[in-house]
């Protein structure tokens, strides 16, 4: 019998992706601001369809809105590391790349009374230290990498791109790699960005996004008889109202085609379940 997955995931930025980027003049600062007002209309939208869902909240964040970050952890969603600042570990040193994963697990650990099964990379750029980072420090999975779409797979460690530009993988790990896509996260089809440096466009049409995200759904189902597709939102984009309709429109019509809605966690433990852990 088949069995698709959907994992809604949604990260909590809030202000400090603005502040990973020096942003901080009052503007930028509200448009992150707006992710607690959006984070409300989801946990609501979240509550009336009874799904659970997994939030990847920085540190700081958990510190400047404690009481949201609360009734995501009372209404049963999974707490996943997302950093300490939003600042991406490819651009921290190994010492504050370890310094800061301790530091908002420690948060984490305070808020939700455990400490994350799983992390996501702010801006989905690792280090190449952050796997055997996580795995000293007993994450379950990481969702930061695009190297499948359906499937979890085993992160690697270790890989060695040769000086001629040919790739020499490294070993598979036991952590378990929870895959996703920019294509399947709201922030590139919906901000508008523009620096001295780079603009975005963003501003999508929200419906002609749905195609999109639906259409990833429906071939998941063609093709797979057990997968996992994850979506990754972020409150202060997908928060807005037309944006909102179509979330609501996601969910119902995934409904409606069987999916089945559970934490990245508990995907994780179904795919550990059907690939048993091996030793390396
Ligand atoms: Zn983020």
């Amino acid at each position: 019998m088949s069995r698709h997955l959907i994992c809604l995931s949604f990260d909590f930025d809030a202000l400090s992706g603005w502040i990973a980027r020096g942003l901080t003049t009052p503007t930028p600062m509200s448009r992150g601001e707006f992710g607690a007002v959006g984070a409300k209309r989801i946990l609501a939208l979240l509550a009336k369809n009874n799904i659970r869902s997994t939030w990847f909240i920085p540190g700081v964040t958990i510190d400047t809105y404690p009481d949201i970050c609360r009734s995501i952890t009372d209404a049963g969603h999974e707490i996943g590391h997302h950093g300490w600042t939003h600042v991406p570990p490819a651009n921290l040193t190994r010492s504050i790349e370890a310094e800061h994963l301790k530091r908002a697990n420690e948060a984490i650990h305070k808020l939700s009374g455990h400490p994350a099964k799983g992390y996501r990379s702010p801006s989905w750029d690792l280090s190449a230290y952050t796997i055997r980072l996580l795995i000293e420090n007993d994450f379950i999975y990481d969702s930061s990498m695009m190297g499948q779409d359906h499937h979890p797979y085993r992160a690697r460690c270790d890989d060695i791109i040769t000086e001629k530009g040919s790739v020499q993988f490294g070993k598979p790990t036991n952590l378990i790699e929870m895959p996703i896509s920019w294509t399947l996260d709201d922030y590139p089809y919906f901000e508008f960005i523009r620096t001295d440096s780079v603009t975005l466009p963003g501003l999508s049409t929200a419906r002609d996004v749905l195609k999109n995200w639906l259409d990833d759904f429906t071939y998941m189902c063609r093709t797979e008889d057990w997968g996992i597709l994850t979506y990754t939102f972020h409150p202060f984009v997908i928060g807005r109202g037309h944006r909102m309709m179509i979330l609501e429109e996601l969910i119902s019509s995934l409904t409606d085609q069987g999916a089945i809605f559970t934490t990245m966690a508990d995907a994780a433990e179904e795919f550990i379940e059907r690939a048993p852990l091996q030793t390396f």
